[in-house]
């Protein structure tokens, strides 16, 4: 065996291994097999997850399944109270959680804190919704009593990125749970760890065994069996839109609903009487934060040209205080890090004008990582592969334009429908072009102010459905219409 091999080896059996969630409990895979992982932040070999297969999706099913009636008729006020208790619990190891999901994908601690955060306010926003009315009175006749009640679909499969894991999967599986249903989710192969932990949370506060069901694994292997599986009534997915298709295709065979959030290439739209220092420092925000791996990221810069150079000397400052290995993490994959450096030739060889990064950082101490320095163009135009594919790195394009019919024509000239974001001091302005953005959130004068509270998903082949807000329930339930002759 060569010194590699044995090292190889060696870290193997060292590594920390991770095994399914299944009916309450830790499940080995049953093929014994594990998938490695490195560290964004070295490249070194970081953990070792579980490879589950569909027998392993089958025996997840097969939990959720049987626990959905004692589930369904669990008192909501019950369901409420684990809820809470899952969202304290989560609170008070948050500590522990950030720095699992910072392990995981290398992203700084505050936003890592950030994340684990937002994910305790999904139980906790859903458990304190328990007590909504389920469905209404209708005055069809005198001699009817008629009724619509919501109900659970059953088995609901929840299948998610690597990007925010926790919070991604906490934003499916807290409204999918306050409807009744159970769950067997697949976070992504590459950062398992936060949503294996927070089932463990939810048995140890007492949620009955088979409520939440984890399976890791790839999404060939895991995540195509979930969305085949008989027991599987509708399936939530956030990812990439070929993923998003893949599984359309089987659910629409199956006639089974879902919802689906993917990828975007949103407007950030500056017209020339906006605070342009304020929309300097958030447009920048908007495509290095979690270094650009965002869906909802505004990584087109829609620029007025009577205001363009200057901007661009702003955005220049801007960029300039955000520093790879202090407030910018690295890219997540070996092969993410190909990527978006290849879309570095891309944007030379189109003719685009680097005005900051575009190309590697070297972090002092992690000098195996995937970090790309944040990156702007500008003279892009809207044709330019950069303008239309989701780079998913810390890189924006900036285009011109000339008048508002310009700036929504290129706003909309895009095959996704996520954000529209636009910065000005004339409110009638602002409303007419948020009227006119497709797209499923708008926001003025701000960027990305998110709360659990509001809907969130898209338009065009952003996806379709709504997570979050009172709105994602009516998405993890149908309705059922009794009629009752008097
Ligand atoms: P991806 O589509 O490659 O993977 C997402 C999940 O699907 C992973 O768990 C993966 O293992 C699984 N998967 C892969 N192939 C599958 C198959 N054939 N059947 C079933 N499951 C399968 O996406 P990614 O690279 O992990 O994440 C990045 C993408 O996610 C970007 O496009 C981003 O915009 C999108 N995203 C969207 C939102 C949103 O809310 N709209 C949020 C975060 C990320």
């Amino acid at each position: 065996m060569s010194d590699q091999a044995t090292r190889a080896n060696a870290s193997a059996t060292e590594l920390e291994r991770l095994d399914h969630w299944i009916g309450g409990a830790s499940a080995q895979p049953a093929t014994g097999d594990y998938i490695e992982t490195v560290s964004p932040m070295t490249g070194a070999a970081h953990l070792r997850v579980a490879a589950g297969d569909a027998g392993d999706v089958a025996r997840a099913v097969a939990a959720a399944e049987a626990a959905r009636d004692g589930w369904r008729r669990f008192p909501a006020a019950e369901r409420g109270r684990l809820m809470l208790a899952l969202a304290q619990k989560m609170r008070a190891e948050k500590e522990r959680l950030a720095e699992m999901e910072r392990a995981d994908t290398g992203k700084p601690m505050a936003g890592a804190l950030g994340e684990i955060e937002g994910s305790a306010q999904y139980f906790e926003f859903y458990g304190s919704l328990v007590y909504l009315p389920v469905g209404d009175v209708l005055d069809v006749a005198p001699d009817q009593h008629v009724f619509t009640r919501r109900e659970p679909y059953g088995v609901i499969g929840v299948i998610t990125p690597w990007n925010l894991p926790l919070n991604q999967a906490a934003r499916a599986i807290a409204p999918a749970l306050v409807a009744g249903n159970t769950i067997v989710a697949k976070p992504s192969e590459i950062t398992s760890r936060t949503t294996i932990e927070m089932a463990r949370m939810a048995s140890e506060v007492g949620f009955p065994a088979g409520v939440i069901n984890i399976v890791l694994g790839t999404g060939e292997a895991v995540g195509e069996a979930i969305v085949r599986a008989e027991a599987v009534r509708k399936v939530a997915f956030t990812g990439s839109v070929g993923v998003g298709r893949a599984i359309g295709r089987i659910a629409a065979e199956r006639i089974i609903p879902l919802t689906l959030e993917l990828g975007g290439k949103s407007a950030n739209i500056v017209f020339e009487d906006a605070d342009l220092d304020l929309a300097a420092a958030e447009a920048v925000k908007g495509f290095t934060l979690n270094a650009g791996q965002v869906c909802s990221a505004g990584t087109r810069l829609l620029v007025q040209r009577s205001i363009y150079d200057r901007f661009m000397d702003k955005l220049a400052a801007e960029i300039a205080k955000i520093v790879p290995g202090e407030n910018l993490g690295p890219l997540i994959t070996p092969a993410q890090f190909e990527r978006v450096k290849g879309y570095f030739t891309t944007a030379e060889e189109d003719g685009a004008r680097l005005l900051a990064g575009g190309g590697i950082a070297e972090v002092a101490g992690q000098e195996g990582g995937f970090y790309v320095k944040p990156t702007i163009y500008a003279d892009v135009t809207n044709s330019m592969r950069i303008a239309r594919e989701e780079i998913f790195g810390p890189v924006g394009v900036a285009i011109a334009f000339e008048d508002e019919d310009e700036a929504v024509r290129i706003a909309n000239d895009s095959d996704y429908g996520l954000i529209g974001t636009l910065w000005s001091r004339d409110v009638s302005r602002a409303l007419r072009v948020a009227d006119r953005i497709e797209a499923g959130q708008i926001f003025v004068n701000v960027w990305n102010t998110m709360s659990v509270q509001t809907p969130f998903g898209g338009h065009k082949n952003s996806g379709y459905g709504r997570e979050k807000g009172i709105e994602a329930i009516h998405h993890y339930s149908h309705l059922k219409t009794v009629t009752v002759k008097i």
